[in-house]
């Protein structure tokens, strides 16, 4: 599913930010919680308009949370599958820190979610569709791209990759070219 041809990928370094699928190396382990975020990303539906979006985060190949976003169930605008994971995942082992953790997520994380990961020390992000394979209003910033967030954070054990089933994971949400009434439009 990954592209074979072209240089081979860069070796392996903490802080390194492998961009998107192309230098992405997924296990069938990634691919296996990846599939497990998209169950629960779908558990209230899968059209795009129920916004679904899934995290699991995975420590000593267990999960330690799973949550789909609840912003408009709570409410709370804060409320992203992430940050409700993190949070869980804390709660659940009684820390603040989540060293040696994968946080997995269906859609390239936001900056909220991107810095909420740096903060919670996690090891490692991996995700399923990106900024590219999605419709701009899943994203607050018209020219940030937050991997840049991970790139030059002062941790340099963090890493994020992106294409772990990235065609799934993109079908779950409304394409680049959607044209979306602005009422639908998240970001706006
Ligand atoms: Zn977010």
């Amino acid at each position: 599913m990954y592209p074979t041809n072209g240089p081979p990928p860069p070796p392996f370094r903490p802080g390194t930010v492998w961009r998107a699928a192309r230098w992405a190396r997924m296990t069938q382990e990634d691919e296996r919680w990846m599939r497990r975020a998209i169950e629960i990303a779908r558990s209230k539906g899968s059209h795009p308009s129920t916004a679904p979006l899934g995290s699991v985060i995975v420590r000593d190949g267990r999960e330690i949370a799973g949550e789909r976003n609840q912003t408009s169930e709570l409410p709370d605008a804060t409320a992203h599958a992430e940050m409700m994971a993190i949070r869980r995942a804390c709660e659940g082992i009684g820390e603040e820190e989540l060293r040696g953790a994968t946080l997995y997520s269906t859609l390239q994380p936001c900056g909220m979610c991107t810095m909420a990961s740096i903060w919670s020390k996690v090891g490692r992000v991996v995700y399923g569709a990106g900024r590219d394979d999605v419709h701009a209003m899943y994203f607050e910033a018209k020219h940030v791209d937050t991997l840049s967030f991970i790139a030059d954070a002062y941790r340099d054990d963090i890493v994020i990759e992106g294409g772990c089933l990235r065609d799934e994971c993109a079908k779950l949400y409304y394409p680049p070219d959607a044209d979306l009434p602005v009422d639908e439009q998240a970001n706006l």
